[in-house]
């Protein structure tokens, strides 16, 4: 099985992807995990990965190059999940052409929609613990004492990508983008809508 795993951040992208994964004992595969492994390989191509993952500027030409190398070492007879990537209808031209060398074409695009204002509340209300990482949300899932973690007794608060507008601008970019890469795996008859 062959997936790619779209969805808007605070989808369930990640716990969806790890279900399939384990259910099927399919690999992973995520822009962050092929530009780390890059990035921890003392090549020049690593510190260019590296550099490209601290500035947040990870080109689509590096992301090519570097999935060119790593898919082919990746076991991949039973499939993989693709999550995240890619981004937009050039990553997807350009993956469609390496998984196609492979003879490992995308089956399906699974594209996880969620109702906008569920959404928000979701990533507005989402609250973290600053020592042991444990995670609240303020309206469906508070601590027991405000502000303070039920599991270690630190400070809990939101990560400042959290704030509203923030993450109005994160949502809106994001539709940005995926309107022609859904459009792109539509045409191509791969799309479900879930
Ligand atoms: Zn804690």
């Amino acid at each position: 099985m062959r997936i790619v795993l779209l969805g808007p951040p605070g989808s369930g992208k990640a716990e969806l992807s790890k279900k399939i994964a384990t259910e099927y004992d399919l690999p992973i595969i995520t822009q962050s995990s092929v530009v780390d492994t890059a990035a921890s390989e003392s090549t020049e191509l690593g510190r260019l990965a590296a550099e490209a993952r601290d500035a947040s500027r990870i080109s689509d030409e590096l992301l090519l190059h570097l999935l060119r190398l790593q898919l082919p070492r990746m076991d991949l007879r039973r499939g993989y999940v693709l999550v995240d990537m890619p981004k937009n209808s050039g990553q997807a031209d350009l993956l469609d052409s390496v998984l196609l060398d492979l003879g490992r074409p995308i089956d399906l695009v699974l594209n996880l929609e969620v109702d906008r204002d569920d959404l928000m509340e979701r990533l507005v209300g989402a609250i973290e613990c600053d020592s042991c990482g444990a995670s609240y949300n303020m309206y469906v899932n508070p601590p027991m004492v405000d502000n303070v973690c039920d599991y270690c007794g630190a400070r809990v608060r939101r990560r400042p990508d959290d704030y509203e507008e923030t993450i109005s601008n994160r949502l809106r970019d994001y539709d940005m983008q995926m309107g022609p890469l859904l459009q792109y795996y539509s045409l191509a008859e791969k799309l479900q809508r879930v």
